[in-house]
Formats: C-alpha cells, structure tokens, sequence
C-alpha cells in the first residue's frame, strides 16, 4: 500500500489518546544516505538521516501530524507554539490542513527566511516578541494555561511520541539501532524522542541501542554549561535556545546511552554545512551541528568512530535559509551573452 505518514505506520507504538484524528501530510519515511567518501576518511560507515524532506522542511512534521491531530481529536480551535521558525512552519501547515487557527510567536528579527515565508504562506498569524525564543516560549505556556488555546511546541508529549518515528525507521531501514547517532540540541524534544524511539525499539525487537551524541551551539549550550543561557547568539538559529524545555531528559539520554553532550563553534557547523554540500546534502546550519560535533571529536582524538556505523541527523533543508549561504558568497560572475565570453571564462 502507498505511504500514508507516521501515524499510518507506526500509530500502534505511539501513545496516542483514543480520540486523535489523523492529520497528515505524509511526513517521515525520509531517506538514511550514505556518505561514503567521508566515512572512509573517518574509517567508519557514515549515513545521514535527511530530515530535511519532510513536507515543510524539517523534523518538525513528525511530532507535528501527532500534536495537531490530537488536539483536532480533542475539538481545539486554535493552536499556539513559540518557535525558531521551523515548528511555526509545520504547525502552519498542519493547522491549515485541518482548518485549525494557529498562531506562532517568534524572536524578533532571528528566524530564517525560508522558515518565516512558510509560516506566512500556510496562513498563519505570525509575531515577532522583543526577546528570544525562551521568551516566547513563557508566553505561549502562560496563554494556553489560561485558555483553550492548544499548545504544539515540544512541551506537548505527543510531539515526542510523533517524533520518535524517525528513530524506528532508522532501526527498520539499517535492521538494527546505529553504534552511534548524532544530533543538533536545541529545545531538547528530539534528542528526548530519539532515545526513548531507540528504547521502546529495543524492547520490542532486540534492536539494540547507540550511543548518543548531542551538539550544541558555544553560544547557546547551557547543557554543556550546565547554566541557561540568557542571550544566547549562534547562526544556527534553530538551536539559538538558552533554556532547553528539555534540558533534563536530554542529558538523562546522553548518560544513559553512554553518549554526550558537546559544543561546537559557529566556524565549525558553517564549515561542515559544507562539507556535507559537497557531498549533495544542503542543510540549514543547525543540521550540521551534529557531524560537525563528530568530526571535531575525532579530530582531537577524544572520539574514535573506526569501524563504528554512525548516523547524522540532519535536522532541516538548506532553502531554509538560503541567506546564509549567498551572504557569504560573491555573487556569480556576469558575461555577456556570447559563446567567446563563456568560452573563454571556462575553458582556461
Ligand atoms: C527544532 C530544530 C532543532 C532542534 O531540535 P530540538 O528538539 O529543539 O532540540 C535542530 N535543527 C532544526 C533544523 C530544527 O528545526
């Protein structure tokens, strides 16, 4: 049968309540790559789970199709979340497949274009709050305390329970959970899922369980700090979180997988965005935190991935915030419309 989505697959291991509606825009079922050419340069079988193709972009989707279908089963009108841009894009559009309202509160001037336009395009009331993210998260849990309005930030157990399908299709696709798996920490609600994905999996099927390593940003790591960070700064801004809401469960997942939590500079996450480029995956800079966390432990010798299989989260597209990319760059070189003028750029 066609693929129907996450609920469709795997609804029977998720602890959803009786009343959920499926909401779905066939989220998940995302391709694991293999990245051959760096796994042999790390001496190891290297894939990346591209969850940059999901519907609106992002991982996002999977916790989201949970979320907004419960709280459509449960007859909410109106949906809520704080967001760095990625979950104001996917709640936007599942509230729009199923004629819900949704509101999303970002931090003013710090989301990516790419994410913005789509919260936008999907019809949802988008505003910006003079503050960071943690900021509007505050409001959004204050508002929906007070009100019937539904809250779908990662807060919401459903969003977990949606999201640890990516940890069972990894299990599925490689018939066993990876030695190693590598992931960006922001908020912590999908570091929360995947662990408690690989373990539900494990008792289940004897799949086993990797170890897990979870990358912060340096400018907003309070996981590494052990302290929330008040401002926190990075490019990648879908980690830009100075109060993980998850912040425990997090660490409870490093500790118990015998996996840790790092940190890595802005330099590093730009520099493998694109090494993993050049090997044709273009992701958002958050989605490279976790390799970059990877290669800047081997590098220093405190992690040896030689003959381990390892698998990278990559979180979110690259067209999510193409600015980062073309800022950088000089813009391409202008000819006139002659074969000479070509001819004699490229063929020197
Ligand atoms: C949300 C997000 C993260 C962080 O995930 P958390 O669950 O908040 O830790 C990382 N990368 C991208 C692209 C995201 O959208």
């Amino acid at each position: 049968m066609a693929y129907q989505g996450i609920l469709h697959r795997y609804g029977q291991l998720l602890d959803l309540p009786a009343h959920t509606q499926p909401v779905s825009l066939l989220e998940g079922n995302t391709p694991l790559i293999p990245l051959p050419r760096l796994g042999r340069e790390l001496g190891c079988e290297l894939f990346v789970k591209f969850e940059g193709l999901n519907p609106t972009g992002s991982f996002k989707d999977r916790g989201m199709t949970a979320a907004i279908s419960e709280a459509v089963g449960r007859g909410a009108q109106t949906v809520i979340c704080a967001s760095t841009g990625n979950t104001a894009a996917s709640a936007a559009a599942y509230a729009a497949r199923s004629g819900l309202r949704a509101i999303v509160l970002i931090p003013e001037g710090k989301v990516a274009m790419g994410k913005l336009a789509g919260a936008v395009a999907y019809g949802a009331e988008v505003i910006q709050v003079q503050g960071s993210f943690d900021d509007a998260l505050s409001l959004v849990v204050e508002i929906t305390q007070k009100t019937q309005i539904a809250l779908v930030n990662s807060i919401n157990p459903y969003r977990i329970e949606g999201q640890k399908s990516a940890a069972f299709e990894i299990c599925d696709d490689l018939t066993h959970a990876p030695d190693w798996l590598c992931l960006p920490v922001g908020n912590a609600g999908n570091i929360t899922s995947y662990w408690a994905g690989f373990k539900q999996y494990n008792q289940l099927k004897a799949s086993g369980l990797p170890q897990i390593l979870g990358v912060q940003a340096a400018g907003a790591a309070p996981l590494v700090l052990g302290h929330p960070v008040d401002k926190p700064e990075t490019v990648a801004t879908a980690i830009r979180i100075g109060r993980p809401a998850r912040g425990e469960q997090a660490i409870e997942a490093a500790q118990e997988s015998n996996g840790m939590i790092i940190a890595v500079s802005d330099a590093e996450i730009l520099s493998t965005q694109r090494i993993l480029a050049s090997e044709g995956i273009w992701v958002e800079p958050a989605s490279a935190a976790g390799l970059a966390g990877l290669m800047a432990r081997t590098a220093t010798g405190e992690f040896d991935p030689r003959g381990k299989k390892i698998v990278v989260v990559c979180t979110g597209h690259g067209l999510k915030d193409p600015a980062i990319v073309t800022e950088s760059f000089k813009s391409p070189e202008v000819i006139p419309a002659t074969y000479l003028a070509l001819s004699s750029l490229i063929l020197k």
